[in-house]
């Protein structure tokens, strides 16, 4: 990794702290376990369409136990808006049984451990250690994956690889805190068909060659 893309990774996360100094998921959870729920829910939906589902899903099912015994259907019925319903049903419940078959019902803080429960990845997984465990962890979502090639911050494809740049080029303490500002500034301006490069605060030191120009 050469200088200059360490000074420019410096440079992105210094200010996309002053545009996000308080930033979290925005999914709602009491506990590293609703966290890990929810976050399997999220993909390819909103985290309000989460939200919206969540209360009635954890009132019925107020721990890992009782969703590790649940009735697939009756999940799928109560996340059904989400999307993928389905898979998403098999994964949380699946997953609950192995919390409890091999973690006694607790989420464990530890990236290797929490990546062998079934439905749970990368990107889930290292958002439930730097969320609720407050451990250092980058995830790397479709967010994170566009504004770090666009930024040149990598240049891979794989989000294990780009994950690994993005240690590589920042300080341990710093991890948590950059995927929920890159997904939230992915989500603000470097939008992915048409970011808004004319009003970004990174246009100076961003080398994406197909910038938006400013509108007519
Ligand atoms: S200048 Fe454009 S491509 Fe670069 S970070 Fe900003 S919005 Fe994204």
């Amino acid at each position: 990794m050469t200088d200059p893309i360490r000074h420019r990774a410096r440079l992105v996360l210094r200010r996309l702290k002053r545009r996000y100094p308080e930033i979290g998921t925005a999914l709602d959870y009491q506990n590293p376990w609703e966290l890990l729920v929810s976050t399997i829910i999220s993909a390819q939906t909103t985290d309000e369409n989460v939200n919206a589902v969540a209360p009635a899903l954890f009132a019925r099912y107020p721990g890992p136990a009782a969703l590790a015994g649940a009735k697939l259907e009756d999940v799928e019925q109560i996340i059904y808006s989400t999307g993928f319903f389905r898979q998403k049903s098999k994964s949380i419940v699946s997953m609950s049984a192995d919390l409890m078959e091999r973690y006694g019902g607790e989420v464990p803080d530890d990236l290797d451990d929490l990546v062998t429960l079934r439905g749970v990845g990368r990107k889930t997984a290292s958002v439930v250690l730097a969320e609720a465990w407050g451990k250092p962890a980058i995830a790397v979502d479709t967010h994170v994956k566009r504004l770090s090639r666009r930024l040149e911050l990598t240049e891979h494809a794989d989000p294990t690889k780009i994950e690994m740049d993005l240690r590589a080029l920042y300080d341990r303490r710093q991890w948590s805190g950059i995927s929920m500002r890159f997904i939230q500034f992915g989500r603000d301006v470097c939008e992915a068909r048409r970011p808004r490069c004319y009003e970004c605060p990174l246009n100076d030191i961003c080398p994406y060659p197909d910038k938006t120009p400013p509108p007519e």
